[in-house]
């Protein structure tokens, strides 16, 4: 989706989402080739001097500066808002940069922010810590109540954050009730989807006018390299991230870029896979007698079932767990694991568990551990593509040594 390039890929928007992710999005070269290409290149050459200044004028489709915009990216974005059903996207060097650019193209100094507490460690800097050190102030709330939303908007709130699920709890914000309160204020809502993946959850649907992604997630799913996207409409990110995406230099490398289309033609498959396989595991773990409580969005159980049943169309990938026997009994089970491997990252192939109090959350004092929901028996399981009977098994023989 360069701007520059009026050689847009045919966007066939009728076809489902596992087509779009296969075929969306691609522009082949003159050489015709079956597999996207990768245009490693930071700019572009011109035919005459002329040339050269009708692009830079905008009066000539074309590239000029892989900052701006690179083709590899451009398929990636163009494959993103498909996924989406978003009218633009931009691609980031990172999810944080996403975060990062979306909100910084929402307010200026004197502006207001309203974001719910439960967010992502570095996205809570970004909100109340980078933000007020440039003037816009930063009230959190609790995003599961919507009274708190209505009462934390002022005459300059601008903009409005939120994740869900929300990492650890996995938490169910209702989307929709909270872009109708941002709107009423004259704000943008801004979602980060990471959690529910675009296949389970569509924020723009329901009312969010910008979605963010670490596509470093389950977008790549193979764990290999990082980058974020950011999708609105046309005038989001043309009138307000296009120069500031530009100038301040974000970018997604051309080879990460490549690398998340590829991963984006197993998306749809891979991530029902692992939503499965959590799902399985979600039941059979809130049976087991050392596991004090299992958090699935889609668990009859869920505080916010309700909410999930009405904007969400499957589960997570994530689930939470908290184990009987605090810290000692949660790190006894993460080392007795051998399958399941210990790491902070998520939405891989392979099944990762984390324990937030020692490490994602580390920097929280024990009030904002407790408000957060998290307790020192809590772990958080991001579930792979591995079978769900080793899975099973590696849990099984785990718990066994509690
Ligand atoms: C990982 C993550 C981010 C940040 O993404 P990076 O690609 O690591 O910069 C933001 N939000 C959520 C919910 C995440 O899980």
């Amino acid at each position: 989706m360069s701007e520059q390039n009026k050689n847009k890929p045919s966007a066939n928007t009728s076809l489902r989402p596992a087509t779009q992710m296969v075929h969306g999005g691609v522009m082949r070269s003159q050489w015709g080739e079956t597999s996207e290409a990768l245009f490693m290149t930071q700019g572009y050459v011109y035919d005459s001097a002329e040339a050269a200044e009708a692009r830079f004028k905008g009066d000539e489709p074309g590239y000029v500066y892989s900052r701006y915009a690179n083709p590899t990216v451009s398929m990636f974005e163009e494959r993103m808002a498909l996924l989406e059903g978003a009218e633009a996207a931009r691609g980031t060097a990172s999810g944080m940069a996403a975060v990062t650019a979306a909100m910084l193209a929402c307010v200026k100094a004197g502006d207001h922010v309203v974001a719910a507490s439960a967010l992502f460690g570095s996205c809570l800097y970004i909100v109340s810590e980078l933000l007020p050190r440039f003037g816009v102030e930063c009230t959190l709330v609790d995003g599961t109540n919507l009274e708190q939303w209505k009462a934390a908007m002022r005459l300059n709130t601008r903009a409005c954050f939120l994740e869900s699920p929300t990492n650890p709890t996995l938490s169910v914000i209702d989307i929709a009730a909270v872009a109708d309160i941002a709107h009423e204020a004259g704000a943008k809502l801004v979602v980060d989807n990471v959690f529910a993946t675009a296949l389970w959850q569509s924020p723009l649907t329901l009312g969010a006018d910008v979605v963010i992604y670490s596509a470093t997630k389950h977008i790549d799913g193979q764990g290999r390299c990082l980058g974020g996207v950011v999708l609105s409409s046309e005038e989001f990110i043309e009138e307000e991230m296009k120069d500031l995406h530009r100038h301040t230099g974000p970018s997604l490398s051309p080879f990460n870029a490549w690398i998340m289309l590829k991963g984006l033609e197993t998306f749809t498959l891979r991530v029902r896979q692992q939503t499965q396989t959590a799902s399985i595991l979600a039941d059979r773990l809130a049976e087991h007698k050392a596991i004090d409580r299992v958090l699935y969005p889609g668990h009859a159980d869920h505080p916010q079932a309700e909410v999930v049943a009405r904007q969400m169309r499957g589960g997570s990938t994530m689930l939470a767990l908290e184990v009987a026997g605090g810290k000692q009994a949660a790190f006894r089970l993460e080392n007795a694991l051998q399958v399941v491997r210990i790491s902070n990252n998520l939405g891989d192939a392979k099944s990762l568990i984390t324990h937030p109090a020692t490490t994602t959350h580390q920097r929280l004092d024990d009030d904002q551990l407790a408000a957060a929901g998290i307790k020192q028996g809590s772990l958080r399981l991001s579930v792979g593509l591995e079978d769900v009977e080793d899975l099973w098994e590696d849990f099984e023989q785990a718990l066994a040594s509690l």
